[in-house]
């Protein structure tokens, strides 16, 4: 039996050099600065024409008939919210294991959000939960492709469409991810997404928001863009009224710098994904057959793939391992391999006091149920499934280095496979329910 190097064993990867391109991320080149540069040395951060041709672009590539471009991807979500018709007292059903922009803005609109377990296997919302969900309040369901993993699209339209509910997707994970051969973002009534510079399509601070319907676009258009809500692009009947003003009462234009950049970013950007799946499929592969750790993957016979596998995971069956703690686990990881798979994920989002306990506005009642009919809280108490989820992250390969990705994968294999060395070390944090109420992929403020 091979010793572990947190016993004092030699690391798998002790002296290794491990290459910058491996991990580097974003990525540009002289073409991403050329293109900021001009817009900075023109001054028009604040115009809108990059703007306009970036969302040209974008719907061309993501197959939709229109796009709208905003400040981030939290207000593309409010909007796409909006602009399906979401209003005061209906109820919105969301994955409570997701980043918060997917549905805390919903209480903005008096919307209330009604969570559901997520599916072990694939973290993302799970069909068999909707059903619990439903009420006659409900209007839409939020549908994230969490960390890359394409949803169960074909049972969440199937009942959405039979209890006539909307459809917005939340694709801040998987630009450009296939399910069954079909782009996710096509989907929903409306598609949502963050561009912001640490998701695989890394566009500096931008959201859009995708749709084949013309009256969303101008739901869109009108809600965030002041300078745009007006006859030329507005066809809509009955809007000319609050043409002038941004109907939220909220300025989300896009900023032209992150626009431009987009621009460039997206020529190169199936590219780019293709790598990172070449990569970290590759490191899946080396760790076929290792007990406790199951691959947040898809099944890509069927035409479905993982995107840009934002933030990769895997789901920790501790059972495998003798019950061995997950800290534990991680530690020894880093031992062998010098790298500590951030543990968790995002935390249940029902469990933080903004969707319990705040009233933002001052109406005597927390923001989430302010307008509802039902005590939507009272339902949080099915979501111990997906509390009692385990996982934790893989190195983000973005760059095919086999050789190097085999010792990754060879020091994860080692500790799982010599689980019984570990079944006495301590660790203090054992038991700890972990993860994040944001994306950890901001390491370092800056
Ligand atoms: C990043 C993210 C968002 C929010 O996007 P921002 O651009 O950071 O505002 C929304 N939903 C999910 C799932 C995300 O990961």
């Amino acid at each position: 039996m091979e010793k572990l190097a947190i016993l004092g064993g030699k690391p798998v990867m002790e002296g290794v050099n491990v290459p910058e391109e491996l991990f580097k991320w974003p990525l540009f080149e002289k073409v991403d600065e050329d293109a900021v540069l001009e817009v900075f040395h023109d001054n028009t951060m604040s115009g809108n024409l990059i703007t306009r041709k970036f969302e040209e672009e974008f719907a061309a590539w993501q197959g939709r008939k229109y796009a709208v471009a905003c400040c981030n991807g939290t207000m593309s979500l409010q909007t796409a919210m909006w602009a399906v018709g979401l209003k005061a007292g209906d109820e919105i059903i969301c994955p409570t294991k997701t980043y918060w922009a997917s549905c805390l803005s919903a209480q903005n609109l008096g919307v209330s959000v009604v969570f559901a377990n997520v599916d072990k296997n694939t973290l993302c919302i799970d069909p068999d939960d909707l059903e619990r969900c439903l009420s006659p309040w409900t209007k839409a369901i939020m549908v994230v492709h969490y960390y890359g993993h394409p949803a169960d699209m074909d049972r969440i339209m199937a009942f959405a469409k039979k209890h006539n509910l909307k459809v917005i997707e939340d694709v801040s994970h998987a630009q450009g991810g296939m399910y069954k051969g079909r782009k996710l973002g096509t989907f929903g009534d409306i598609s949502a997404m963050s561009l912001m510079s640490m998701k695989s399509l890394a566009c500096g601070e931008l959201g859009v928001m995708v749709t084949d319907d013309k009256a969303y676009y101008d739901r869109c258009v009108a809600y965030l863009h002041y300078e745009r809500n007006n006859e030329d692009n507005i066809t809509t009947e009955g809007m000319e009224e609050y043409f002038h003003m941004p109907l939220s009462g909220m300025k989300g234009r896009a900023n032209q710098l992150c626009t431009a950049y987009a621009r460039t970013q997206l020529k190169t950007y199936d590219a780019k994904i293709a790598e990172i799946q070449k990569a970290i499929n590759y490191f899946w592969d080396c760790m076929e057959g290792v007990p406790g750790i199951q691959a947040h993957r898809v099944d890509r016979s069927e035409g479905s793939t993982m995107a840009g596998w934002y933030i990769p995971h895997f789901i920790y069956n501790k059972e495998e391992l003798g019950g061995l703690d997950i800290h534990v686990f991680a530690d020894a990881v880093k031992a062998e391999t010098g790298y500590y798979p951030g543990l968790g994920g995002n935390l249940p989002l029902h469990i933080h006091p903004v969707f319990q306990t705040l009233d933002l506005i001052g109406l005597g009642k927390p923001s989430r149920i302010a307008f509802a009919h039902r005590d939507v809280r009272e339902l949080d108490k099915a979501l111990a499934p997906t509390e009692a989820i385990e996982c934790a992250e893989i190195p983000y390969f973005r760059k095919y280095i086999p050789e190097v990705i085999k010792m990754y994968a060879d020091g994860f294999r080692k500790v799982a496979e010599n689980y019984q060395q570990l079944l006495d070390v301590q660790n203090d944090a054992e038991g700890k329910v972990e993860g994040q109420w944001y994306g950890k992929v901001n390491k370092t403020d800056k």
